[in-house]
Parts: structure tokens; sequence; C-alpha cells
């Protein structure tokens, strides 16, 4: 369990929570319910916290989930379950007994109020985000943004209406306001400094390569030396009049950290005007790397699998080295045109004994699945793509057995 680091983080956060409020004293005598009600209230502005400090792509929340892929996972399962937290809140607090509730002063009317319009802002938001197929990626990106409105007034509910005094520096108080200030200062820190503060590396396009006729690779020389692995990928804005200032990811697909490559397939918008409308000497700026498919680590029997431009970390890392470990890649496509530097790889297989390669072009040959592969006990499966190919195998290979060692990016974060 490559994650059980990030798993802990998240299971003690939400345990002290829990603890932090059931052990707390309130300010006068409250129902059961109440109290119930309280905790859980904790917990869904424990769980928001938590949800924005995942996602400002921290390095060593990356390193704990092993990857920013299950950084967004649990990133989507805490707002998910926050979510729930807001709503079984507000039905305890209807459950208690009338002649139980305390009287309500101006303040706390309206920090309730607020606390209702919160839980509505959460629900519609979280809905929309869930709905993510149907947004363009700028405008799911947007409405992500807009959570910090219901977070800010559940903050305001929880200080004003709730029957604890979290100003008094108790360990609960203590608690609140370090994760409210972290989880606001995350949310901000996405919002205004996250796009200056990050791409530290400034370079430009100095080479422009088709390489299929949906595929573009370009070549980048930077300012300043990268430092990574084949294999990673980072995010990279391109600031070209008539492109989308928004960083995207790539992996990097070749390079000596001076100059790196990145292999750009056709898909959307940004992608597609990259294709036809890049120009030498754009400059661009560069965030990263990330990513935790690491060759070198795996057994020394592997087998690789790619689907479409997923063959990039895969490309990057031959063409670094000889390689050593027993290969054997499976590449699958859709239709000549989508396959990427198939010479290369057959070449490489025709000169080197350790490496094999399968072609699957899914227009003439079935789709890969269980039968295309013989997995021996001791062997890392590495795999890259469409997330809907990775999730249908990774799920087909961790059926198999738990001693195989599995290690995937998929092509799509939200
Ligand atoms: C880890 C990783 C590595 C990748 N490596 C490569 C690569 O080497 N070569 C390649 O061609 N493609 C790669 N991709 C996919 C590439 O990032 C998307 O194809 C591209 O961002 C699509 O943008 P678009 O506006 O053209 O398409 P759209 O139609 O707007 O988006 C298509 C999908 O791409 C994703 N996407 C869009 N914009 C962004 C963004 N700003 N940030 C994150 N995801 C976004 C969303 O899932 C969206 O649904 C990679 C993706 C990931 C997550």
């Amino acid at each position: 369990m490559k994650t059980y680091k990030g798993i802990l983080f998240i299971v003690i956060t939400l345990v002290a929570s829990t603890l932090l409020w059931a052990f707390a004293t309130p300010i006068e005598t409250i129902h059961p319910i109440d109290m119930l009600s309280h905790i859980v209230g904790g917990l869904a502005i424990t769980g928001f916290f938590l949800v924005f400090l995942l996602a400002t792509r921290s390095k060593i929340l990356e390193r704990w989930f092993h990857g920013l892929e299950h950084v967004y996972t649990y990133h989507k399962f805490l707002a998910i379950l926050s979510l729930g937290f807001v709503i079984l809140h507000s039905q305890l607090q209807d459950m208690i007994p009338h002649g139980e509730k305390a009287l309500d002063t101006p303040l706390s009317d309206l920090a309730k109020e607020l606390g209702e319009l919160a839980q509505y802002g959460f629900i519609g938001l979280i809905v929309i985000a869930l709905f993510a197929k149907f947004l363009k990626y700028e405008h799911w990106r947007f409405i992500h943004r807009l959570l910090l409105i219901p977070y800010a007034l559940g903050l305001y509910h929880a200080y004003f209406s709730s029957k604890y005094d979290l100003f008094q520096a108790t360990p609960l108080g203590i608690f609140t306001v370090i994760t409210a200030i972290v989880g606001t200062m995350s949310a901000l820190y996405m919002l205004t400094m996250y796009q200056d503060m990050r791409f530290k590396h400034r370079g430009t396009v100095t080479g422009i390569r088709k390489v299929g006729p949906n595929a573009v690779e370009l070549a980048i020389t930077l300012n300043q030396k990268l430092s990574y692995r084949e294999g990673q990928y980072i995010f990279l804005k391109i600031f070209q009049t008539g492109l989308e200032k928004a960083p995207h990811p790539f992996s990097i697909s070749g390079g000596d950290g001076k100059t790196i490559f990145v292999t750009i397939k056709a898909l959307g918008d940004f992608t597609t005007k990259v294709n036809t409308d890049i120009q030498l000497d754009t400059q661009v700026a560069i965030e990263g790397p990330y990513g935790h498919l690491n060759f070198d680590k795996g057994h020394q029997q592997q087998i690789w699998v790619a689907g479409g431009v997923g063959i990039t970390p895969f490309y990057s890392y031959l063409q670094s080295r000889p390689i050593n470990q027993d290969v054997e890649l499976f590449y699958s496509f859709r239709g000549q045109n989508d396959a990427l530097y198939k010479d290369f790889l057959q070449n490489y297989a025709d000169n080197n004994k350790h490496f094999k390669v399968h072609f699957i072009d899914t227009t003439t040959m079935d789709r890969l699945d269980s039968l295309h592969f013989t997995v021996p006990v001791q062997s890392s499966i590495f795999l890259c793509g469409p997330a809907k190919m990775v999730k249908h195998l990774t799920k087909h290979f961790k059926s198999l057995s738990n001693e195989v060692d599995i290690n995937f990016e998929s092509f799509k974060f939200k």
C-alpha cells in the first residue's frame, strides 16, 4: 500500500478532530444529539481543510500519496465525505428536541443562516464538480475555486454559532484555528499565488517536430537545468498569443534537463492549437517534475502497457539508456496515425534482447485485456495512457496476485 502515509495523515487528522470536539467542554450544557452534531460539524470543517490542502500540489503530499493522481482521488473522496458531514450536521440540529435548544442571539442567528448558505453552496458546487466530464476543464477549475466561499461561511458559522468557545486557547480552539488558517491559505494560494510562485523554470521553444498527423514534439530549452527522472511529467504554460495560458500536464518525452522534450497529442482546444499554431522562440514556463513511474526501482521482469500518447514516459526512459531489465511492452493505439515512435520502438526491440514490443492497433485488433498478458510472480507492471484503459487493466492486474507490483499514470486528473 504505497499511499499509506497519506491515508494515515487523513485518518489521524479526522480522529483528532473527533476526539477534540468530543472531549471539549461546551459553554453551556447541551443535549447529546447537539453534541454529536458539533462533532460531525467539526469533521466537516476539518474535512474541507484537508480538501484544500490536498489541492496545493505539495511535493510532500505527492510523496505521501505516491503521486498527484492519488492525491486528487483522496481530495475528491474527502470533498464528498465532508459534504456528507455538512448534511448530517444539519439533520442532527433539526433532531434536537425544542426545549433543549439554546436561545439564539443576533450573532448566532446570522451565523446559522450563513451556515445554511454554506451548506447549499457546498452541495451545488460539489455536485457540479462531480459532473466534470460535461464541463470544459477551465470552467470546472473555476467552479472548484469558488468552494472557498462556502468554506469561509462555514468557518464563520462554526465560530459564531457553536456551543463551544473556539476563541479560547484550548486544544480544540488551537486545532480549529490552525486548520482554518491552513485551509484558507491553501485555497487562496491556489487562487492567487500558485501560477506565479511555482512556475520557476522558464524556457523557449527551440524545436518543433511533427511525430504524427495529430502529435507534435516540442524541444524546450530551459534557462536553468530541470532535474527529473525519465517517466515524470511537468505542468507547462505556453505564452503565445491565441493559446490558452493555463498550465497543462505533459510527460517529459526526452532530453537532458537543459533541453527537454514534450510530445503533445491534439485532443481538445489547447492541444489542437499547439499542434497547428506553435511557433519557434515562444516563451514557456514549467512546474514540476511530478510522477512516480520509476522503472529503475521495478523488478527485473517488467510489463509495460501504453495507450496512445501514453507511450511518452516509456519512450523517455528507453532513449536515456540501454535497459537491463526484461521488458515486454504492449503498445495500444487507435489506427496507425495514433502510433507514436513506432520505428524507434521496433528498432530498439530488434537491437536489445531484453526488450520485446507488441503493437495493438485497436482499429483492426481486439482491445488489450487479460488474455494478452502472462504475468510472472515477481514482476513490475507499469501502465500509462487514457484513464479508462489504465483503470480497467489495473483492476485486472490487482486481481491476479498481491505480489505483483503495479505502477500507473493516467492522463486525466478530474
Ligand atoms: C499526468 C499527465 C500526463 C500527461 N502527459 C501527456 C503527454 O505527454 N502528451 C499529451 O499529449 N497529453 C498528456 N496528458 C494529457 C493532456 O494534459 C491533456 O490532453 C490536455 O491537458 C488536454 O487539454 P485540451 O484543452 O486540449 O483538451 P480538453 O478537451 O480541454 O481537455 C481534455 C481533458 O484533459 C484534461 N485537462 C484539460 N486541461 C487540463 C489542465 N489544464 N490540467 C490538467 N488536465 C487537463 C482534462 O481531464 C480534460 O477532460 C497528460 C495528462 C496527465 C494528467
